[in-house]
């Protein structure tokens, strides 16, 4: 992947996540604690912040993390700062940028969401989102940008599905069967990283 590619996708993600921080906030208000939108704008804003200069994408993705990490109060910081920092290790080496290489990159991500958070498929979280968006990807690797849509269309459908779930990670597991109802705030913003990659890394 070019440097300029994840720079783009990154900038891309901050605006999405600025334009829509204020619902990401009322949806973390009903089975939160109303700071996912405001957490996610401050990371990100400090991501477009970094200087431009990295000598390639995973360098770049790897700071971007680390900025995540130190930037985020609360669950989501080091979650998505875990996603990007795995997903930069798997680019390292990469030759080409193909729906192959893009499915790993993603695949390694989930994998390091989960090590960290130890959320399961059905537990309310942003795993519900990003787990088929990654088995979408790895289903349509013949065309990249087909690849992406497709990890896109998975990753709604996957959100939605936190509506009815009964939250068993994070704050929303303090609610019990009160979490049932709503949407998942980290499944929402997961879309809107998918969204950002669906436009820029094609
Ligand atoms: P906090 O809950 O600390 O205020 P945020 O509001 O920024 O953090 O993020 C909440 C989101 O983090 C949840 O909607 C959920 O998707 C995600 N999350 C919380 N705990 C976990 C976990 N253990 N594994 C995966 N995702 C989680
Ligand atoms: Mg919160
Ligand atoms: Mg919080």
């Amino acid at each position: 992947m070019e440097l300029t590619k994840a720079q783009a996708w990154m900038a891309d993600f901050a605006a999405t996540i600025s334009q829509n921080a204020a619902l990401l906030t009322d949806l973390d208000r009903q089975i939160g604690d109303a700071d996912h939108g405001s957490n996610m704008n401050r990371g990100m804003q400090a991501v477009i912040a970094l200087d431009r200069d990295f000598p390639d994408a995973a360098s770049y993705l790897k700071k971007a993390g680390m900025t995540l990490v130190s930037t985020v109060g609360g669950a989501s910081g080091p979650l998505y700062g875990t996603f990007l920092l795995r997903f930069a290790g798997a680019l390292t080496g990469q030759t080409t940028h193909d729906a192959h290489g893009m499915a790993r990159a993603w695949r390694a991500g989930l994998e390091g969401v989960i090590s960290r958070g130890k959320a399961g498929p059905g537990d309310k979280t942003m795993v519900d989102a990003l787990q088929p968006a990654v088995e979408a990807m790895e289903a349509e690797t013949s065309d990249l940008a087909i690849c992406l849509t497709s990890g896109l269309a998975a990753g709604e459908q996957g959100r939605d599905a936190t509506t009815p779930m009964v939250a068993r990670k994070g704050r929303a597991s303090y609610l019990g069967e009160r979490s049932a109802g709503h949407q998942d705030p980290g499944a929402t913003s997961i879309v809107l990283l998918l969204e950002a990659a669906a436009r820029t890394l094609a």
